[in-house]
């Protein structure tokens, strides 16, 4: 009776999905999807669209199982992405290799995790195909800094607190920490999201206290946001290192710090 009215529901589902002429994956052609940050029920209907009818899906680490368990039972998959500290694949390669498979004529799903222009070099990928004569549609995706940051309880931005939103990679293409203007980020930004924050957290704690920040200002780790394996660690600014250690958080991790991480304590219940 349940598998019944699953397969119907299921069944509706995609035939009303059928109904919003979706654009057709084209064969030798590349679409450059984000998955958004892990939680399957973020994903948008042109990225499920594409797991739908892909051949090929060549995706990244931070692309979660239950996501490629949606991919069609026909498509391949591929995996091919960076991982900050693990041995990785250079840029080069993995463009190459998009172009080879899209050379072959296959519909190549190039899917990434959160939206592929948020620190996802989204454009690094797409200009090579473009440039080999190849379609590409981009597909946008729900960003880590926006949907983890909620799904920890922290709404990014307050009509109260803030009219300002900042989002700052940890670490730049060499690893090494970005050349940000701190003093400049610390005075105009009161919400500041920070993606892959753990490699140099002690040195932007520094950053941002030496800037101006107050030391008891809230701060929030979200690792594996919106994952069954989503772990938070409220903490303060001068306490976040230490935090961190002692609660053996880990990257995938974002890092929030401003006055919205206070809604916190009455949010964190509407994500579960
Ligand atoms: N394009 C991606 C970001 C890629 S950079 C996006 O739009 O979300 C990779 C970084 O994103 C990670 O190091 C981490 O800081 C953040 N991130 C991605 N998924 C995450 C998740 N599920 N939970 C916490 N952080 C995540």
């Amino acid at each position: 009776m349940f598998v019944i009215r699953w397969f119907l529901r299921y069944h509706t589902f995609m035939e009303k999905i059928s109904t919003l002429s979706l654009p057709s994956f084209e064969k030798g052609s590349v679409w450059l999807v984000g998955a958004g940050p892990g939680d399957p029920g973020l994903l948008t209907l042109h990225a499920y669209h594409a797991l739908q009818h892909a051949d090929i899906i060549v995706h990244d680490a931070l692309v979660s199982p239950e996501i490629l368990a949606l991919a069609n039972d026909n498509a391949r998959l591929e995996p091919m992405g960076k991982r900050g500290g693990k041995s990785s694949p250079l840029q080069s390669d993995i463009t190459t290799r998009l172009i080879e498979l899209v050379a072959e004529g296959h519909k190549v799903l190039r899917l990434k995790g959160g939206d592929p222009f948020v620190f996802g070099r989204g454009a690094e990928e797409a200009l090579p195909i473009l440039d080999a004569g190849f379609q590409v549609r981009i597909v946008p995706g729900v960003t880590a800094g926006v949907a983890g940051s909620a799904y920890a309880g922290v709404p990014i931005s307050d009509g109260k607190s803030n009219q300002v939103i900042s989002f700052v990679t940890g670490h730049d293409k060499t690893g090494e920490v970005p050349a940000v203007n701190w003093q400049a980020l610390a005075k105009s930004s009161p919400v500041i999201v920070f993606y892959m924050p753990m490699k140099h957290l002690a040195k932007i704690q520094d950053e941002l206290q030496k800037a101006g920040r107050d030391q008891n200002e809230l701060v929030c780790i979200v690792s594996k946001a919106t994952t069954p394996d989503q772990q938070v660690c409220e903490t303060t600014l001068a306490n976040c290192v230490k935090d961190a250690k002692n609660s053996d958080i880990k990257s995938p991790a974002l890092l929030i710090i401003g006055p919205t991480v206070a809604f916190r304590q009455s949010l964190m219940g509407c994500f579960s």
